[in-house]
């Protein structure tokens, strides 16, 4: 990072406030949040003010973007790149909160060029150098232990488009090995279509199934809501996130599990 640029997010750091019993309460509502150390947290609190400094969060379809709205779409989102850190988010500026489900339009040519428009309704959807678009509905279902959760995989969609066209393959750091990358996802996410077409009933939302990407998206909701449950079914793929995240979920958990058993034998 520049001299320029710390200097300049030194300054935002320095001005920016937040009431801080709104952030206590949003960090207290997420389990993944919860489960940081406090050394964690306030890194967390400083990438929020920053990601909030550099993006705009505005509503659509009515939806009015209070602060406790900003600080649940920034605290998830900046969970992804906690270790990682902001410029992982670079190149575009907005976030759009609609309050409900919207629909979404496109167009598609089929196989025998016959020309498709389609109106979907969807819980969020993120343009590569453009804006992540999500529903509150949607949002206020995360931390719910259902291993749900629209901002991570919405913000799990732009890590994966740094490198171009989503596919699952996000830029990887130094040290990792595209190979073992592959072999992890290649396997897992063959098992897992297998598994939705038998009919099975999988820990992992089927959605993830759809493609490549959606399994990468899917796949890092889990991550951070159900490490446990990813890190039973898919522990290869739960090492990989591991290294590419920078952090590991299911160790806090198992941690603070350990501690409190401590706890309460003295
Ligand atoms: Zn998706």
């Amino acid at each position: 990072m520049s001299w320029f640029k710390r200097w300049r997010r030194a300054r935002v750091l320095k001005q920016a406030a937040f009431d801080p019993e709104l952030w206590a309460r949003t960090v207290a509502r997420y389990p993944f949040t919860q489960a940081l150390s406090a050394d964690e947290r306030e890194r967390l609190r400083e990438l929020v003010i920053l990601f909030l400094h550099e993006k705009a969060v505005h509503g659509a379809g009515g939806m009015k973007v209070r602060d406790d709205v900003r600080l649940a779409v920034a605290a998830q989102a900046c969970v992804l790149i906690l270790n990682l850190g902001l410029d992982y988010y670079r190149g575009w500026v907005e976030v759009i909160v609609y309050p409900d489900e919207f629909v979404a339009e496109y167009d598609y040519m089929d196989e025998a060029g016959v020309l498709h428009h389609v109106e979907e309704p969807m819980s969020g959807e993120s343009w590569s150098r453009g804006p992540v678009i999500i529903s509150w509905a949607d949002v206020e279902e995360a931390g719910s232990g259902g291993g749900y959760n629209v901002v991570i995989h919405e913000f799990a969609h732009k890590l994966d488009m740094l490198n171009g066209e989503p596919n699952g393959y996000p830029p990887l750091h130094a040290g990792m090995h595209r190979s073992a990358w592959s072999a992890a996802f290649t396997r897992a996410y063959e098992h897992f279509c297998r598994e939705v077409d038998g009919g099975a009933e999988t820990p992992i939302d089927d959605y993830a199934a759809e493609s490549p990407a959606e399994f990468f998206a899917v796949i890092s909701e889990a991550f951070f809501e159900a490490p446990l449950t990813l890190g039973e079914t898919y522990p290869d793929v739960y090492a990989q996130l591991v290294q590419f995240y920078r952090q590991d979920p299911a160790a806090r958990l198992t941690g603070q599990a350990a501690g409190r058993e401590t706890a309460a034998i003295t």
